[in-house]
């Protein structure tokens, strides 16, 4: 099977991994340089999660979460150059990337039912099209079958200083309380029961600890490259 087979997964290119190893441009790259589409199912989660938050509803209550999943419509563009989010209509680009969703989105994406239905929209949204889809259960429960799966790590540290130049921060207190909420959002999402982070047994490791966006990309492509000539 190659890259550009049609087929449900079989045009699938996934990356997972933790928060903070670089995934979200270095996936958004590598769609650019194939031309592929890109898909962040990271902010279909955010999307709910900010919805829940906004209406006073208490993330870790699993019954309400799911019934809210139900009734919100979410939107997600595919075009790497061009990425939006939409819930129930309103551009929430920015808005799911707050603190407040960091530190709520884990409970709201461990409830079954609302990875079910996160998932379906993402098999829809994948649907005969080269795309890069990024996320933590991409290549183990999304699409299985994907002919490349990328596993993307880097160091606990190395993660949060990346995360804190991203958000512009440098005060050593707001540092560690970065440091924190990515240990705490790791613990929980590696250790639950549904679709726990985890690398797929077919996946090619990348640690980007020691390597700048550029070498990654250049890994993945390299990858791809190597994966479309031998299946
Ligand atoms: O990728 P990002 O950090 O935006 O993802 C936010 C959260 O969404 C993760 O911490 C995880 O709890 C959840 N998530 C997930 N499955 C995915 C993508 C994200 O559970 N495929």
């Amino acid at each position: 099977m190659t890259i550009t087979e049609p087929g449900n997964d079989a045009r699938v290119i996934a990356i997972d991994g933790p928060s903070g190893t670089g995934k979200s441009s270095v996936a958004r790259e590598v769609a650019r340089r194939l031309g592929a589409g890109y898909l962040d199912t990271g902010a279909m989660y955010r999307a709910l999660t900010l919805a829940v938050l906004t209406e006073g509803l208490d993330p870790a209550d699993a019954g309400k979460v799911a019934a809210r999943a139900e009734g919100l419509v979410i939107d997600i563009t595919t075009d790497p150059e061009n990425h939006k989010v939409f819930a129930d209509g309103r551009d929430v680009t920015v808005a799911i990337r707050s603190a407040e969703v960091s530190a709520a989105v884990s409970a709201v994406s461990a409830v079954s039912a609302v990875r079910r239905r996160l998932i379906r929209l993402q098999r829809q949204l994948a649907q005969g099209s080269t795309i890069v889809v990024e996320g933590r259960d991409i290549g183990t429960v999304v699409f299985p079958d994907a002919p490349l799966k990328i596993y993307l790590t880097a160091t606990p540290s190395a993660r949060a200083t990346r995360r804190a130049e991203q958000l512009g921060v440098s005060d050593p207190g707001e540092i560690a309380g970065l440091t924190e909420s990515l240990r705490r959002r790791d613990d929980f999402d590696t250790t639950r029961v549904v679709s726990p982070l985890r690398p797929a047994p077919d996946a090619v490791l990348v640690d980007s600890t020691d390597m700048s966006e550029e070498e990654v990309v250049e890994a993945i492509l390299a990858a791809v490259t190597a994966r479309g000539r031998t299946e």
